[in-house]
């Protein structure tokens, strides 16, 4: 990772990533990993300060990522995996429950053939790893940066930066900055954006007894919960919580004391974790789903939240957008490798056009999910019960929904 001196006026790359979440990061390593050397440049909003914990940055929260099957193939190849593995939890079984009637089930690894059914690592752990990779990277970084202008060129893109005399040029832009890009805006990129009228509330929780590697997925009227097995923390078991509310109720839990909170939490989850110990720092998070109106066009990529943001439930966001950041890091190497134009249009249809079945089935299971739990009627109450059983009773459609959630499914049916 190298730093670009502030007084150069114009330079010019193959490509600039802007928004340094995990997306952003994660795709800038994959390049930096390919033979043909590239020249990118990534351009983050905030300040990196690893050792400062206490900020409340948007990748690299308080929040916990359940990184699935897929994206651990993704990270293993990138050479991440030994460093993302030392500080992730193995999800052994999935128990999935709806609060007030009897549908119930159990996923199994090892029932579905595979070590585990996904990995939950912090996100902070992640954004340690990610950083100290593009450290030993020649990814040129400016942050704290923003773009203020960016406007298309015959060939390439033209960005000028925020309280910045640079001009800097490049091949291709890629925007990651996040849900309703304000990058992608500029270039007339909008975002559709359909409210779930929930917030999502994360926090640790200290536990008094093992979880065992059981991550339990609890379906309400009011909105699903998920407790994620987390690492002990100085020797106690800890679980991630994300616990979707209607945003009144989510305000008033944000405002609770932490006693109020726990006991709130204890009688909506029950007690197969025992008796909650202890609540760590609270975050909510408004939902919804928000996808952009186009994500490629010639010399540009839309990615990551920036392309899609979906409700946190099926803990999907990242993990698709990862398979994304693959599929896209292979398109751009073969293009270049062979001779062609890595931004030309078609080109980038052409990830898109890998993409597509992955990102629309991810999309409408994340979207369905939280709908069909928060339908009270009885006739729906009864589907969705009978569902639950079935896949109780049928272990073949267990296992797929499984495969699904490790992110294999939709890899097998799109491209091998
Ligand atoms: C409660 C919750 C739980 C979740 N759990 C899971 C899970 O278990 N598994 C899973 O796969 N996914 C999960 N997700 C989804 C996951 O967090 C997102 O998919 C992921 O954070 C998207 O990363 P990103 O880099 O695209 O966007 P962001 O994380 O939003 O990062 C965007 C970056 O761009 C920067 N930026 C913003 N504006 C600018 C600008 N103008 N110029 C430059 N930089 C800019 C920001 O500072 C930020 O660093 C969860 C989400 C939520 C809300």
């Amino acid at each position: 990772m190298t730093e670009t001196p502030a007084t150069q006026n114009s330079r010019s790359y193959d490509i600039v990533i802007v928004g340094g979440g995990m997306v952003g990061i994660s795709l800038a390593l994959l390049l930096a990993e390919q033979q043909h050397p590239w020249k990118i440049l990534l351009l983050e909003a905030q300040a990196y300060q690893q050792s400062d914990h206490s900020e409340h940055r948007p990748s690299f929260d308080a929040r916990s990522t359940a990184l699935s099957w897929s994206s651990r193939k993704i990270f293993e190849a990138a050479g991440l995996w030994p460093a993302l593995q030392s500080q992730a939890s193995h999800i052994k079984k999935i128990h999935v429950s709806d609060r007030g009637h009897i549908g119930l089930t159990r996923i199994d690894a090892q029932e579905a053939g595979v070590e585990a059914l996904g990995y939950v690592v912090e996100n902070r752990w992640i954004g340690s790893v990610l950083l100290e990779k593009l450290a030993a990277t020649s990814v040129e970084v400016l942050a704290p940066a923003r773009v203020a202008t960016i406007k298309p060129l015959k060939k390439g893109v033209r960005l000028i930066l925020e309280d910045s005399e640079q001009i800097l040029e490049s091949s291709l832009v890629v925007i990651a900055d996040g849900a309703n890009s304000k990058t992608a805006q500029k270039m007339g990129i909008h975002s559709n954006q359909q409210p779930y009228g929930q917030q999502g509330i994360i926090a640790n929780i200290a536990l008094d007894k093992p979880h065992d590697g059981v991550a339990y997925e609890r379906f309400t009227d009011q909105g699903p919960m998920a407790m994620l097995p987390l690492p002990d923390y100085q020797g106690r078991p800890r679980c991630a919580l994300v616990w979707t509310e209607p945003a009144e109720k989510a305000e008033q839990l944000m405002t609770a004391s932490d006693e109020e909170f726990l006991q709130c939490l204890q009688e909506r989850f029950g007690y197969r974790l025992g008796m909650l110990q202890q609540v760590g720092e609270r975050h909510a998070y408004p939902l919804s789903l928000t996808t952009s109106t186009e994500q490629v066009r010639r010399n540009l990529v839309v990615l990551g939240n920036a392309a899609h943001s979906l409700h946190p439930v099926a803990g999907q966001g990242f993990n698709l957008s990862l398979r994304d950041v693959a599929v896209l890091a292979d398109v751009l190497g073969s293009a270049r490798s062979s001779g062609g134009d890595f931004a030309a249009l078609e080109t980038l249809e052409s990830y898109q056009q890998q993409q597509l079945a992955d990102q629309q089935n991810t999309l409408l299971f994340s979207d369905n999910l939280p709908k069909l739990f928060s339908q009270s009627s009885s006739a729906i109450a009864l589907g969705r019960n009978s569902g639950l059983l079935m896949m109780d009773l049928i272990p073949g459609l267990r296992s797929r929904f499984a495969r699904f959630g490790m992110g294999m499914a939709t890899r097998e049916a799109g491209h091998g």
